[in-house]
């Protein structure tokens, strides 16, 4: 990756640790929101390459604020990947309908992480 923008919604301070310390080793530029309220100003104001969203989160949840990115024409077309416990069948359902690009499990599998979230990424660049 050469500076591609991801932002980064998650709660959770270890969780936001690990995955901030594998993008930015791959080259990412990280952009970071602990809610999904502050999640929704930085993709508004920056429009990131692509947007990893926690479905758990306190206030807000993860699935309401894809579904107004999908809502607003401006950030509509960004990609975002839902970030939920592999255990939690119902988010990847909800994630789907709600207009999610993908979804990663946690705990974060640390060798293929980036190589994931890349591949969302070239997924809508190179449409087919
Ligand atoms: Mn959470």
């Amino acid at each position: 990756m050469a500076g591609e923008r991801v932002l980064l919604v998650e709660d959770n301070v270890l969780n936001m640790e690990l995955a901030r310390e594998l993008l930015l080793a791959a080259g990412f530029v990280v952009l970071e929101a602990g809610s999904a309220e502050q999640g929704l100003e930085l993709a508004r104001s920056l429009l990131p390459d692509v947007i990893l969203m926690d479905i758990r989160l306190p206030g807000m949840d993860g699935i309401t604020a894809v579904r107004q990115l999908k809502a607003e024409p401006a950030t509509a077309s960004i990609p975002v990947v839902a970030l939920s416990a592999q255990a939690m069948r119902s988010d990847l359902a909800a994630a789907q309908a709600a207009g999610c690009t993908g979804f990663i499990t946690k705990p974060i599998a640390t060798r293929s992480f980036a190589t994931e979230v890349t591949g969302f990424l070239a997924r809508t660049e190179h449409p087919a």
